[in-house]
Parts: C-alpha cells; sequence; structure tokens
C-alpha cells in the first residue's frame, strides 16, 4: 500500500544524501579538468565543449561524490576517442593506389601557415611516396614569399625529384595546372603542391589557395599545423577548413610537444583525421597519427547501484507533559492533583509567574514519582 510512497522518499532521500554530487562539486571537478586540459594545450573552445559534454554526462548520471574522479576520465577518454573517430580514416597511400588505375595522377595541396613546416612536411610526405615506388612531380605554387621556390628546390633536388616552378608573383595556379598537365603526360602517379602560407591578407591567401583547388581539382587537401602553437594553430585550421575544406592535416614538431591537446583541438574543430606527425627535421621523421589508448583497462565508468535506504526507525513519541505554545505552567495538570500537592504540602497560592513554574515543575514531578505521601 505504501510502496509508491516509499519508493518517492528513498528517491528523494539518495537525491539529497550527503554522497551525491552538489553544483560546486560538479564545478570544481570541471575546473581541475580545466586547468589539466589548458596544461595540455587544448583549445579553449575544445574545452568548453568537452565540459559541457561532461556536465550533461555527470547530471544525467546521477555520479556518486566518490565515483567522480573516475567518472570524469572514463567520459574524457570515451570523448576523445569518439572526436577521433568522429573524423574518420584517410589513408593517403591507399588513395594513391587507388586512383593509379585511372592513369590519372593524384593530386595533393598543401595549406598551411608559413613557419608551421609546410615546405618540410611535403618534402617528407614526397620521400615517404618514392619509398613506396610512385612517381612524383612537385608544384612550387608559393609564389609569394620570397625564398620558397628555391626552399623547395633544394628538397627536390636532395629527393630527386621533378618541381615545376615559375617565376615569384606568377599566377600559382598556372603553376599548379602546369604541373598536373606534365603528371599526365608523363605518367607521374602523384603531383604535390606547395601553396603561400602568407599574402597581404588572410582573404588574399584563401582566395588563391580555394583559385588553386578550383583550378586542379586535388583528390585531396592536407592542412600542416604547428603543435606548438596552441589556440593559434587551431584558429588556422579553422580559417582553412572554412575556405578549403582540407581532407585531412599533419601535425608537424610533435617531437617537440608531449602533450598532445593540439590533435584532438584540430580533429574536434575540423571533423577531420590527422594523417601523419612530424617528429624532427629529417626527411624520416613522419609517422603515421594513432589516436591516443588509455594506459590501463578503464574503471566500469557508470556508478554502483545505490541499494535503497532503510527507512529510518520511528522514535517512539513521548508524550510532552508540558506545551511549548502555552503560557500557563500549570498547563497539562489536573486540578484535583494541583488541590492534592497544595493540600498536602501546604502551600501557599503562588503569587509571581516565576513562583507559579517552580511550583508546577514540582507538581509534575511529584505526579512522575508516582505522587509519593510526605
Ligand atoms: P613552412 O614555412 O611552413 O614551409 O615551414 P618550413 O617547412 O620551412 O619549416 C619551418 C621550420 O620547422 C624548419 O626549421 C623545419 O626544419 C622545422 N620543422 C618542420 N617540421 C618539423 C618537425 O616535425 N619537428 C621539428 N622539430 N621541426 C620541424
Amino acid at each position: 500500500m505504501f510502496d509508491n510512497l516509499k519508493k518517492a522518499f528513498s528517491n528523494v532521500s539518495t537525491g539529497f544524501s550527503e554522497k551525491d554530487l552538489n553544483e560546486k562539486d560538479i564545478e570544481d571537478v570541471l575546473f581541475e579538468l580545466e586547468i589539466n586540459l589548458l596544461e595540455s594545450d587544448v583549445a579553449t573552445e575544445v574545452i568548453d565543449s568537452i565540459k559541457d559534454s561532461l556536465k550533461e554526462k555527470i547530471i544525467g548520471s546521477r555520479v556518486e561524490k566518490k565515483n567522480i574522479q573516475n567518472f570524469v576520465k572514463q567520459s574524457l577518454i570515451e570523448y576523445i576517442s569518439e572526436t577521433f573517430d568522429n573524423a574518420g580514416h584517410v589513408d593517403l597511400i591507399d588513395r594513391i593506389n587507388q586512383k593509379k588505375d585511372s592513369n590519372e595522377p593524384f593530386i595533393v595541396v598543401f595549406v598551411g601557415i608559413n613557419g608551421t613546416g609546410k615546405t618540410t612536411s611535403l618534402a617528407k610526405v614526397a620521400n615517404l611516396l618514392k619509398n613506396e615506388k610512385f612517381s612524383l612531380a612537385i608544384a612550387a605554387a608559393d609564389t609569394y614569399r620570397a625564398g620558397a621556390i628555391e626552399q623547395l628546390r633544394e628538397h627536390t633536388n636532395r629527393l630527386n625529384l621533378k618541381i615545376i616552378a615559375q617565376n615569384y608573383g606568377s599566377d600559382p595556379a598556372a603553376v599548379a595546372k602546369d604541373a598536373v598537365l606534365y603528371a599526365k603526360s608523363h605518367k607521374v602517379d602523384c603531383v604535390l603542391v606547395d601553396t603561400a602560407g602568407r599574402m597581404q591578407t588572410s582573404s588574399n591567401l584563401m582566395e588563391q589557395i580555394e583559385k588553386i583547388t578550383k583550378v586542379v581539382k586535388p583528390d585531396m587537401k592536407i592542412f600542416v599545423g604547428d603543435s606548438l602553437a596552441g589556440n593559434d594553430t587551431v584558429n588556422q585550421a579553422r580559417e582553412f577548413h572554412n575556405h578549403v575544406k582540407f581532407d585531412c592535416s599533419i601535425l608537424t614538431k610533435s617531437d617537440a610537444d608531449a602533450r598532445g591537446g593540439a590533435a584532438l583541438s584540430i580533429v574536434k574543430v575540423t571533423s577531420s583525421p590527422i594523417i601523419y606527425v612530424g617528429v624532427g627535421q629529417e626527411y624520416d621523421d613522419i609517422v603515421k597519427f594513432d589516436k591516443p589508448e588509455p594506459e590501463s583497462e578503464p574503471e566500469p565508468q557508470q556508478p554502483e547501484p545505490e541499494p535503497e535506504p532503510e527507512p529510518e526507525p520511528q522514535q517512539p513519541q513521548q508524550p510532552e507533559p508540558e506545551s511549548g505554545d502555552s503560557d500557563d505552567p500549570f498547563d497539562g495538570i489536573e486540578t484535583d492533583d494541583i488541590n492534592d500537592y497544595a493540600d498536602m504540602y501546604d502551600v501557599p497560592p503562588p503569587e509571581t509567574d516565576d513562583e507559579a513554574k517552580k511550583l508546577a515543575t514540582k507538581i509534575k514531578k511529584w505526579i512522575q514519582d508516582g505522587r509519593p505521601k510526605p
């Protein structure tokens, strides 16, 4: 009969139990997480997204205080894993192989801001593809930055690769187109296009790269981001992604950065995968990107179900001899008892409130003791 009522009670009582988290606990644990993520160089907007998602999960799961650290850790692992999984997978070598039968070159355009390691990464990828026995042509389509063409030529000389270049100031889309025509006529498997990493304005740069991609219709666009540049890298990734919709990224200088926040941030912001990671300045210093795996088996994530608490045993109520609300100290005492006591002990009627209270207390004690005769 009282089952529902009992349940309602037990729900309420566990809902407000000391063991459960309150808003402040959640804020505290999220603050701690935020500091850890900032220290890992995760971009602020990604941290906000992580915090929002965790807060929702914590509130939805009624986590106990003692489980919160584990819950947050586990949720974070899931968040990171899902972020990388949702970004998908791109395999450059597979893709080039797939296109090989068509007798058309596979065209890759590299984009990114100056100094991030774009040219070096292009050379590393060229070396990697050369080792896979693909034939290559390199397009020097950064015709803006002084020294860019020479820098690329130095790499192609060292790697013994064909470079297609024009003068500084020439149309980079035309350079890229030349390289594609060369590749078609020479049955080259793959064209790698270097692009400018800075121009007078960012919109000039984006327009130029958009023009190149319109003209050569690349099979893949790769963003090169510097893992040391933190929020800047994420902002660059977003801007390039908005304009150029790149397919994947290469994250450079990971040898100097053990924090890993940039990888998570870029993937989250662009929903596209990282394919390679630069780990040094030599041509071989490039490795396939693997999503981070948790170090040990995760603890069970969901908190143990709480056993329904036993209802508190009800204390039998002692009849209150005196009503707290009443002004009359003799309230609750039979008139006969008052008269008997007064006769027996020859007590005169009290003249003050204080005397009345003292007398009432004595009579109550006398009643409690069983009305003993003097
Ligand atoms: P770009 O202006 O983007 O073309 O950048 P560069 O390719 O010229 O590279 C800028 C600097 O970063 C050079 O000194 C490179 O040697 C260095 N660099 C590029 N990739 C890496 C990397 O993965 N690790 C390290 N430690 N340095 C790198």
